[in-house]
């Protein structure tokens, strides 16, 4: 006997299809505070049309929880506390994850695309034998995602085929979800045994006082043409100015000028905050990468060819010894 069906259009259908999809977000934190880039995950779990839960880990998140309960498109919050979740090493997290999603069948994983994200989700992604996909910068729909390649001068759209799809974010490419104004319920869920195969044992932070390089609104960055690493003072003191984060091109981190954790580009750190400051970068198409979707770009350089001018929306020709003291002390009036 056949069935009787209700007629739908192509969109409804779609609609009804989008209710079935369950996506799990790891959340990235420690402890304290929440890692910005998660809210920027949340938002593109929400586009995925589903039920969005998010996954915290940790020793003592009490805070963390009461805070991601109240982030808008947040449904669930799903706790696990032990000690063996501290430094959130992804050795220790992954049997995690693979129980929650033993437990909950989510259609989709996804994280931030952090160290934190990029060093965990292919752990899962293997150990459920599927392939992620990484760096995303656009939901098409719950199966189709856009990602960027060749250094982000080229856009390929995926259509993944797995059954559960795991993905990283590109956080500068989603909105943060809005902190205020969600009611997550929350709930526990069981620890999973210790592994035991890595031991968290200390992590030694550059101490700053400045903005977060990833969320700062204002990123002053220098280049090898700073020449050393204590000319990055002139580089810190308009910064401190400016209550902005302080970048550097590869070249710099190379040479031993300023730390790894600063570099912005295609292996560094992705940026797009409201002003970009790049001093003493010549605009090299990996360190565009990181930085080519700022809002305003300046760039200051002595030679007026050099390549970072095409994408600049202010260029200043000059010796940056001589034009960046000038900038700080007019500031300081
Ligand atoms: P340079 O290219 O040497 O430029 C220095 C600039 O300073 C020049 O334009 C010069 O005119 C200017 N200058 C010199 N003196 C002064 C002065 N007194 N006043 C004003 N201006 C002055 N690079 C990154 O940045 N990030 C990455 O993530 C990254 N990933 C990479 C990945 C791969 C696989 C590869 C192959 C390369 C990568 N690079 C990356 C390196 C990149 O190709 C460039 O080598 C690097 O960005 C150059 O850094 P720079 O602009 O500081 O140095």
């Amino acid at each position: 006997m056949n069935r009787a069906f209700n007629k739908t259009s192509l969109k409804q259908l779609t609609g009804l299809l989008q209710r079935f999809q369950s996506t799990l977000v790891v959340a990235e934190h420690n402890n304290e505070k929440l890692t910005p880039i998660t809210l920027n995950a949340i938002t593109a779990a929400s586009k995925l049309g589903g039920e969005v839960s998010c996954l915290v880990a940790g020793t003592n998140c009490t805070k963390i929880v009461e805070e991601i309960s109240k982030v808008q498109g947040v449904k669930k919050v799903l706790v696990a506390q032990h000690d063996s979740y501290k430094g959130a090493m992804p050795e220790e997290l992954t049997p995690l994850i693979l129980a929650t999603q033993k437990q909950f069948s989510f259609t989709h994983i996804c994280a931030g695309a952090s160290a934190f994200g990029k060093n965990l989700l292919p752990r899962v992604a293997a150990k459920l034998d599927v392939a992620p996909v990484s760096d995303i910068i656009e939901i098409k729909s719950p199966d189709t995602f856009v990602r960027t390649i060749y250094a982000g001068n080229a856009l390929s759209t995926v259509k993944c085929n797995e059954p559960i799809k795991i993905f990283t974010v590109r956080g500068t490419s989603f909105e943060a979800a809005p902190t205020e104004g969600g009611d997550a319920a929350s709930e526990e869920v069981a620890p999973t045994s210790p592994t035991g195969i890595s031991e968290w044992l200390e992590q030694s932070l550059t101490k700053s006082d400045r903005p977060e390089l990833t969320s700062a609104k204002v990123v002053v960055s220098g280049g090898r043409g700073l020449k050393s690493g204590e000319n990055f003072k002139l580089l810190y003191d308009l910064a401190d100015k400016m209550n902005a984060a302080v970048g550097a091109s590869r070249a710099a981190v190379d040479a031993g000028y300023v730390p790894n954790d600063m570099q912005v580009g295609q292996t560094g750190k992705i940026v797009a905050p409201e002003l970009y400051i790049a001093i003493g970068i010549s605009g090299a198409i990996q360190h565009l990468a990181g930085m080519k979707d700022s809002k305003t770009i300046v760039a200051i350089n002595k030679d007026p060819e050099a390549p970072i001018f095409q994408v600049a929306d202010y260029g200043l020709v000059a010796d940056l010894f001589k034009a960046v003291p000038e900038m700080t002390e007019a500031l300081s009036k």
